[in-house]
């Protein structure tokens, strides 16, 4: 007789979500996901990375070093959800660098992380709650991050890639500098910021003084602060720069709707 397999066959995000009836962010419970699809989820000590995965056939463990934020262990183990989907019979062990990081340089990990953001934040109830937000900046930020807790560096990448906001720009900043720069789809690729901080933006300041409290609102600032192109001089933006910890400091920039048509 055949054994019935009792597991989805289908594991994307958008069928398992679906197969199990999830409406609202609050009801997308990470690790009862994982267990309907046959994994269970341990927290213990890892030597070398931040989470893992290990299987054989239909069942598996994640393991999840324990002691991080909620938000970042969740989406570990929807990363580790990712590679039991896309990777399975392969032994996966992620660094705390390879998560959530959407790494250009690696196809495996940048689909793992891919498989998480849709899991947690799925585009339907995302871009619906996205929406209540006119403006793109740390207040609207926060309020999503919290509707799906999630993080806000996750949330916030997720918000630049949702289409809702054409004109944004995030750009993480840490001790040895800018590290990396993500944009709205269509913002043309000459509106690239700039290596080096203006020494009076509120990042330099959040970057090299510690005591330098989070920016409360965005503020205008001329283009050339933060792009050094030859329409730069024209334009005014907004930008808002906040401590994220583990990540350094993250500035939203708000570009005037003219530079993008
Ligand atoms: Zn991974």
């Amino acid at each position: 007789m055949a054994r019935i397999d009792p597991l989805p066959t289908n594991l994307s995000p958008e069928s398992l979500l679906q197969s199990l009836g999830v409406a609202e962010p609050r009801e997308i419970d990470i690790e009862a996901i994982a267990y309907y699809v046959g994994l269970r989820v341990k927290r213990r000590c890892l030597k070398c990375c931040e989470a893992m995965i290990t299987g054989k056939g239909n069942k598996g463990i994640i393991s999840v070093a324990p002691g991080g934020m909620p938000q970042r262990e969740r989406f570990s183990i929807a990363h580790e959800l990712g590679h039991w989907a896309m990777h399975r019979g392969e032994t996966v062990a992620c660094r705390s660098t390879d998560i959530g990081k959407f790494s250009k340089g690696n196809e495996v990990e940048r689909a793992a992380d891919q498989y998480a953001a849709s899991l947690l934040m799925p585009w339907s109830l995302f871009k619906a709650e996205c929406r209540e937000h006119r403006r793109l900046d740390l207040k609207a930020l926060k309020a999503v991050s919290a509707a799906f807790n999630t993080s806000q560096t996750a949330t916030l990448i997720r918000m630049i890639d949702s289409d809702v906001y054409p004109t944004a720009i995030m750009i993480s900043h840490g001790a040895g500098g800018k590290k990396w720069h993500r944009a709205a789809r269509g913002i043309p690729g000459y509106w690239f910021p700039k290596a080096d901080l203006h020494s009076e933006s509120f990042a330099f300041d959040l970057l090299h003084n510690a005591n330098a409290p989070d920016q409360g609102f965005p503020r205008k600032i001329d283009a050339d602060a933060w792009f050094d192109n030859w329409a730069a001089p024209k334009y005014q933006i907004t930008e808002q720069s906040f401590r994220v910890p583990g990540e350094g400091v993250i500035t939203i920039l708000n570009l005037d709707p003219d530079m993008i048509r």
